[in-house]
């Protein structure tokens, strides 16, 4: 590992919570409509659903691991096939109703990574599949209907008169696995920050321009945000 990507983890780090609800948010044609603060204010309920569903479903599966709740819940992880010329790295996916895919190779080479750097710490003692895995537990328990708020349509994008079309805020789901999965295990920080190193694992490029783009969100967001560094 070169010393480059102990640098960016080292940036990444100090990141607060609230930028990485917007580094969610950034991709979503829909939450693009708001301004930072209002995205700020959806993520931050998205955050607090998630936080009430981890204490529950914590007293819920105490002493149990992930893979055997996701077991107990009629899912299957599986191996994600190859993907091939894409240009975002897949860590994990769920398809409804009863099927999650892992790139359990890359979660294995991003364990080593972060071993061999000292950086295994902000793992609280879990591995890097767990908590993937316990992300992806947090769209099974959306899917089955447990998490209103990420599901609810948030904006309206077109009205006239009595007729309105309202839109769902697709990534607040991914504020609100992310804040699932920190609450659930325990984590200091949030999960997103192993988005560097496990794209890292597939491509250093890859990784390069992701940092890239999160130190452009980063510039472009901080004078307006209501957080310090
Ligand atoms: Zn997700």
């Amino acid at each position: 590992m070169s010393d480059e990507i102990v640098d960016m983890m080292d940036f990444l780090l100090k990141m607060p919570l609230t930028f990485w609800d917007l580094y969610a948010l950034q991709n979503d044609l829909i939450s693009q409509r708001l301004s930072y603060s209002q995205q700020h204010i959806f993520a931050q309920e998205a955050r607090n659903e998630a936080i009430v569903i981890a204490l529950c479903k914590k007293k819920t599966y105490s002493q149990m691991t992930i893979s055997e709740i996701l077991a107990c819940n009629g899912i299957s992880v599986k191996n994600m096939p190859p993907v091939d010329c894409d240009s975002k790295v897949h860590f994990a996916i769920f398809e409804e109703p009863s099927l999650v895919y892992l790139n359990r190779k890359l979660t294995e080479i991003c364990q080593q990574l972060l071993e061999q750097t000292g950086f295994d710490y902000i793992l609280n003692g879990h591995s890097v599949e767990e908590i993937i895995l316990a992300h992806e537990l947090y769209h099974v328990i959306a899917s089955a209907g447990e998490a209103p708020f990420i599901k609810k349509k948030h904006i309206s994008v077109w009205k006239i008169g009595k007729f309105e079309i309202r839109k769902r805020i697709t990534a607040l789901e991914e504020v609100g696995a992310m804040a699932f999965t920190q609450e659930f295990l325990d984590l200091n920080l949030c999960p997103y920050v192993l988005d560097l190193p496990l794209t890292y694992c597939q491509s250093a490029e890859m990784a390069q321009s992701l940092y890239n783009r999160i130190l452009n969100l980063w510039q472009s967001t901080k004078g307006g945000l209501p957080w310090t560094m």
